[in-house]
């Protein structure tokens, strides 16, 4: 049934530049000599349409030199807005129907001057690209970097507050609390953002474990729908595998309160299954060695379904998702949204484009069962299979986790050296 929908694939292709178009098999029809108005978030969410996110941000660009790990702050957006833009695209073309502004960690905690140029700048680039496709801005706040310490509720919610004036003068679509590990603090910018009046999906970077207060996955979901939310789910920290058990966990604490949202994932395209309950932040390979966990094509193509089947209708990625990962979920999901994206264009979907290479035992590869069961192979003799994450112990008010203003010094790193060495050795 699938094969065959997919030989067909060719026309069902839907360019970019024809989206205003009629889509092949997507019944949509653009009102003759005036601007289609798109359809909103919650639009699309109620006909029961997918809506596909985008992928990994300061991962991607810090990999491409535009962003510096530790801090991930999105400056980018300013200093170099065609790398930004660029990225936008490629989801875009892969099939994304939201462009998240660039405003990860955004705030004036972390950005201090620039935040308000930052906010800004990302608000344009992700405007700039959803004027070419069928796609939505979504404006983007995460945890601040005040929470673990001080808990100032009223100084967290003035941040969360610029941030939204910048996204209400620049008119995002649609706002997106994502990236909380404490469902309190997640709550608290669902209600700022909701007294925009515009649709606020709220994410936390959690497990199947909980928050780092132990409230369970279906509780914060509970609280973040009743503080307002109309889309709930989990992103970043965890595989998609992981990610889909916590959303699932979710979606019956949902059920179990009578209450009704819209559900959304957006994990890693990293391999967790031996994380702690902190995800992959813990891992000893974060953030530079996390390559061999990356997720194939295939991988994200069986998670799109997966999610899909759970009821899932927002469905995107986060760290480590590249824009051919984007495709990938757009193509197993091709039979249900009636078309591919343009970036399929360059890809036979289930390998199908090796039929034409010239090796025999490459062209026997062109078929579906074998990418689908092809056990992988790292190409690493001596390296395991799982790692032991790290765990200190330290939680919400332990002084070393205080977000220094200036960088660590030569002896503060000595001591944590010395602290690690320790650790691993009663390990
Ligand atoms: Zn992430």
């Amino acid at each position: 049934m699938v094969s065959s929908y997919f030989s067909d694939a060719r026309r069902l292709l839907c360019p970019l530049s024809l989206w205003a178009k009629r889509c092949p098999n997507s019944g949509e029809m653009t009102p003759v000599g005036g601007k289609r108005v798109k359809k909103g978030i919650l639009e699309r969410l109620n006909s029961g349409e997918v809506v596909i996110g985008d992928g990994s941000f300061v991962f991607t660009l810090e990999k491409r030199g535009y962003v510096k790990a530790g801090l991930w702050t999105p400056e980018a957006a300013v200093e170099y807005p065609e790398a930004v833009r660029q990225l936008h695209m490629e989801y875009l073309r892969a099939g994304s129907n939201v462009m998240q502004t660039f405003t990860f960690f955004a705030g004036k905690d972390n950005l201090e001057s620039k935040w308000k140029d930052v906010n800004e700048a990302a608000c344009d680039l992700a405007r700039e690209v959803t004027e070419k496709g069928d796609a939505l801005v979504a404006g983007g706040i995460s945890q601040t970097s005040l929470y673990k310490n001080q808990k100032n509720k009223l100084e967290i919610k003035e941040i969360f507050q610029q941030q939204l004036e910048v996204f209400t003068r620049k008119n995002v679509d649609f706002l997106i609390a994502e990236y909380f590990e404490y469902c309190e603090e997640a709550v608290w910018a669902v209600e700022v953002l909701k007294e925009s009046g515009k649709p606020v999906a709220a994410t936390m970077c959690i497990g199947p474990e909980g928050d780092m207060h132990n409230l369970t996955p279906g509780e914060c979901a509970v609280r973040l729908v009743k503080a307002g939310a109309s889309i709930v789910g989990v992103n970043c920290h965890f595989d998609p595998t992981i990610s889909l058990k916590t959303v699932k966990l979710m979606k019956e604490g949902l059920e179990a309160a009578r209450l009704k949202a819209h559900l959304m994932t957006q994990p890693l395209a990293y391999h967790t299954p031996d994380c702690g309950k902190q995800g992959f932040i813990d891992l000893p390979e974060f953030p530079f060695g996390l390559e061999p966990r990356v997720a194939t094509r295939w991988d994200i193509q069986k998670y799109a379904r997966e999610a899909y089947n759970l009821g899932v209708r927002y469905i995107g990625g986060c760290c480590g998702f590249e824009p051919y990962h984007i495709r990938a979920i757009a193509e197993e999901l091709a039979p249900e949204r009636g078309f591919l994206p343009e970036a399929s264009e360059k890809h036979g979907s289930w390998g199908s484009g090796l039929s034409m290479h010239t090796k025999p035992w490459i062209r026997a590869r062109a078929r579906r069962e074998y990418w689908e069961s092809l056990p992988l192979a790292s190409g690493r003799p001596y390296c395991p299979s799982m790692t032991k994450p790290d765990a200190w112990g330290v939680t919400k008010g332990t002084t070393e986790l205080m977000q220094q203003k200036e960088a660590t010094t030569d002896q503060q790193l000595n001591e944590l050296f010395h602290k690690q060495k320790f650790k691993s050795s009663i390990a």
